[in-house]
């Protein structure tokens, strides 16, 4: 269904449409049953997007859009995803949906990814102040956390590639998801347990960690990492191989391997 389409928080003179899918179930090995929402550029094919520029207005400042010289990207999302959604949105193949305050019914106890393809920032905050009004629970990231309002804290984490980064956007009130490019051990972190470092435990469905500061249970815990993985890792390595160095220096050594554990008991 199509629950907003406007203009771009990210650049307003870009249109852009935000769709959830999955009401009759989906099968992602780590997101398990949750509902996915993907957040397109209303008038440029997803992967066109990519290569023309106009995906600025779906991702922003995002550090794994694609290189302006080389063209490689390092995101994880395989961009057939969104163009099959984009695909059956220009066929019309998706109910345009009204959202009202206190939430509508078909997310009544349901779980949902914020922003499976695009940033949430993107999208106007009361969007996601309806869909989560009701919604069991959710999980959303967004790279945009230096420029967009603050109160999207309430609902993503702040998508971090450094232990600097993780400070500044802690300042600003977020709890963060840090994507290190080793597996390490730092202050204030625990480990994704749905990762393949900790050995796949859960599925995001099941853990609901990632919920910005919307709920007291993952407010609790600051921080969440995870290794560098999916599609885009070895880009990702090669281009950050210099915080290699930076990374392990800075790791305090502290095992948060417990605090997952009694977590997921
Ligand atoms: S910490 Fe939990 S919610 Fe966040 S990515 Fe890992 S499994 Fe999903």
């Amino acid at each position: 269904m199509i629950v907003w389409q406007g203009p771009s928080r990210i650049d307003p003179e870009q249109e852009v449409v935000c769709i959830v899918t999955g009401f009759t179930g989906t099968s992602n090995p780590k997101t398990g049953q949750m509902l996915q929402s993907w957040i397109l550029h209303a008038h440029h094919h997803p992967a066109a997007a990519l290569k023309s520029g106009h995906d600025y207005a779906i991702c922003g400042r995002c550090p794994h859009r694609p290189d302006p010289i080389t063209g490689k990207r390092s995101c994880y999302v395989n961009i057939m995803g969104p163009s099959q959604v984009w695909n059956k949105y220009k066929r019309g193949g998706y109910e345009k949906v009204w959202l009202p305050e206190d939430g509508h019914p078909k997310f009544r106890g349901r779980s949902i990814r914020i922003g499976s393809y695009g940033d949430p920032a993107a999208v106007p905050l009361w969007v996601w102040e309806s869909i989560c009004y009701n919604t069991h629970m959710h999980t959303g990231y967004t790279h945009q956390w230096r420029d967009c309002n603050p109160a999207y804290a309430a609902f993503c984490m702040a998508s971090c590639e450094s232990e600097a980064e993780v400070a500044e956007a802690e300042a600003l009130g977020y709890r963060c998801f840090h994507v290190t490019p080793e597996n390490l051990d730092i202050q204030n972190h625990v480990l994704c347990p749905a990762s393949d470092e900790a050995g796949k435990k859960t599925t995001c469905d099941s853990c609901g960690l990632c919920a910005g500061n919307y709920s007291d249970r993952s407010a609790r815990i600051p921080h969440v990492r995870i290794t560098v993985h999916g599609r885009g890792a070895r880009l990702y390595k090669e281009n950050h191989h210099h915080d290699l160095r930076y990374s392990s220096s800075a790791s305090h050594g502290q095992s948060t391997g417990g605090l997952v554990d009694s977590r997921e008991s």
